[in-house]
């Protein structure tokens, strides 16, 4: 029998390519691993702001499966217990996959077209985040990209310790040198590592 990965290649899609290049984001922001050639497990977030039909990448990202697990590992086990309740009360990710695929809907357009939690559709989402899970420069297709609107981003902020905050704070301060104006935005809004 053929593995899913087999079946669906499907190239990660231009949505996630980095916004420098309009190419693939090809390294982990945290060890510099290459990914694309290793064909290594990923996974890749972009967080965007739309400010009068104009839209803005505030973070982009790939992290390898390595290094993602030990983010999570600095988190406190209650926020991330808490993240799995949120998501497991709101949505079937293995459900809405296996949709997908029944439905042939794979392409961003069918993916990104609205809040996976909230339903918003995309054009109402005036912030916004999108992730998806990779293998070199396919989609890991066990679990297709999607979208969370600010409201999900801010109900999941209230579910966090005050530990995971400051994790997630010294993170961005690591690997981001932001703009005092984009200082207060994001850290009032904590990345999602799910
Ligand atoms: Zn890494």
């Amino acid at each position: 029998m053929k593995v899913l990965s087999e079946l669906y290649k499907i190239p990660v899609p231009e949505e996630f390519f980095s916004d420098l290049d309009n190419k693939q984001l090809s390294h982990c922001l945290v060890c510099g691993k290459e990914l694309i050639d290793s064909q290594s497990d990923y996974m890749i977030e972009k967080v965007f702001q739309v400010n009068n039909n104009r839209k803005t990448t505030i973070f982009e990202h790939a992290i390898c499966m390595e290094c993602s697990l030990e983010l999570r590992k600095s988190l406190s086990t209650e926020s991330l217990a808490n993240i799995e309740n949120y998501f497991r009360k709101n949505v079937d990710f293995i459900k809405r996959n296996e949709l997908l695929i029944e439905n042939n809907l794979l392409t961003s357009k069918d993916w990104l077209s609205h809040c996976i939690v909230k339903k918003t559709p995309l054009s109402d989402c005036s912030e916004y985040q999108t992730y998806c899970l990779c293998k070199g420069k396919y989609l890991n297709p066990g679990l297709l990209p999607y979208l969370v609107s600010e409201e999900v981003i801010l109900e999941i902020n209230e579910l966090l310790s005050v530990k995971t905050k400051n994790e997630i704070d010294g993170f961005i301060d690591k690997y981001y040198g932001f703009p005092p104006e984009y200082r207060e935005l994001m850290y009032g809004k904590k990345l999602i590592f799910v």
